[in-house]
């Protein structure tokens, strides 16, 4: 499973369309301080189904949508989309078949959210879904910020577990029997 392509627009101080491709020997987003950067690892945190608007560093969920600068407006929509090649099946689900897969998340001002895979309507359970057990997903271990390392080091044991479970690739089984259980 490899990240291709992020698109955003509208997000944050991304308010045109943008597109990053990530080549094969892509290893690093680099500029001066304040250029955007942790903005699209915010964006990619949020359309892997980030519910919370302080862990995207803002107050409300709607900060994600551009804000308005000196010589623009505000605009009314954020969007972010990702593009994965799941060639050794990795993703899983619906998506299992697919050696592409696009997720893509928007929201409007008045907090309605939409999500899409490969271009079709979903809920975003079915976009968490697909990435358990894969080690990526909106908190996962593989998004490694400042502070994340010692935020592990201080978890309480039950927090610990969470990463252990996922890495081993158990969390998959867990959710599935959660939602069976609630039935
Ligand atoms: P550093 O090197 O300091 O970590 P960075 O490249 O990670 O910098 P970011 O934190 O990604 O920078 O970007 C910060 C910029 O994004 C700020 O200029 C801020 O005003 C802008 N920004 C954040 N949210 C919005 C928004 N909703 N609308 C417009 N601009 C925004
Ligand atoms: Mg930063």
């Amino acid at each position: 499973m490899r990240l291709k392509q992020i698109k955003l627009a509208g997000f944050k101080s991304f308010v045109d369309p943008t597109k990053v491709p990530f080549e094969q020997q892509m290893t690093a987003i680099v500029g001066p301080n304040g250029c955007g950067k942790s903005n699209i690892i915010d964006a990619v945190r949020w359309v892997l189904g980030e519910s919370s608007a302080k862990n995207l560093r803002g107050d409300a969920m709607t900060d994600v949508i551009f804000n308005g600068a000196a010589s623009r407006k505000p605009v009314g929509q954020a969007s972010v989309e990702l593009l994965f090649e799941n060639t050794m099946g990795r993703l899983q689900g619906s998506m299992a078949d697919r050696s592409e897969v696009s997720i893509k998340r928007s929201v409007n001002r008045d907090s309605t959210n939409s999500y899409f895979l490969n271009g079709s309507k979903c809920r975003r359970k079915d976009i968490t879904d697909i990435f358990l057990g894969t080690g990526l997903g909106p908190r996962s271990y593989a998004i490694i910020e400042q502070g994340t390392i010692s935020r592990l080091i201080e978890s309480k044991p039950q927090e610990l577990r969470v990463f252990i479970e996922e890495a081993a690739g158990i969390s998959k089984y867990k959710e599935r029997r959660r939602d069976t259980e609630n039935r």
